[in-house]
């Protein structure tokens, strides 16, 4: 089956310039900015500026080039924010969240860089409310 995607999704609206964001890190292929609904000190979402659904749609189909920019762009908000241990920081979750199970809100691949703060378990099980 095909990966279908949504040019009308809120990422792809910051993409095109339609709406503003708080830039972070801009590469080649990729973009990085704050989240509107911070859940932690330090919370940058990092999508590559390709038209992919999620991470196993981006994994398929994007380049190598893409990839790479993608992965250090990644690494590099890790570093820049502080969060890093490698920059003074105590750590930091990555989370890319796909479909309806993962609770994807936005159809655009975006990896969340979360951290400046003790983040607590890793999710919350099955059937627990928060
Ligand atoms: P997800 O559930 O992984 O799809 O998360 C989507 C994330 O996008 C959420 O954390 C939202 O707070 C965030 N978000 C939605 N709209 C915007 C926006 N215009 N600028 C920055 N972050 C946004």
């Amino acid at each position: 089956m095909a990966y279908s995607y949504d040019n009308s999704n809120i990422f792809a609206k910051i993409l095109r310039g339609e709406i503003p964001c708080g830039k972070v890190l801009e590469t080649e292929h990729s973009l990085a900015f704050n989240d509107i609904a911070p859940k932690a000190p330090v919370h940058v979402l990092v999508i590559p500026k390709g038209s992919y659904v999620n991470f196993d749609h981006f994994a398929a189909e994007a380049s190598d080039a893409e990839l790479a920019d993608f992965s250090r762009a990644v690494g590099e908000i890790c570093r820049s924010t502080g969060v890093a241990e490698h920059s003074g920081g105590n750590g930091y979750r990555l989370i890319s969240n796909s479909g309806s199970d993962g609770v994807q809100v936005v159809p655009h691949m975006h990896v969340h860089v979360i951290g400046g703060c003790l983040l607590g378990s890793f999710v919350q099980p099955a059937g627990e409310s928060q």
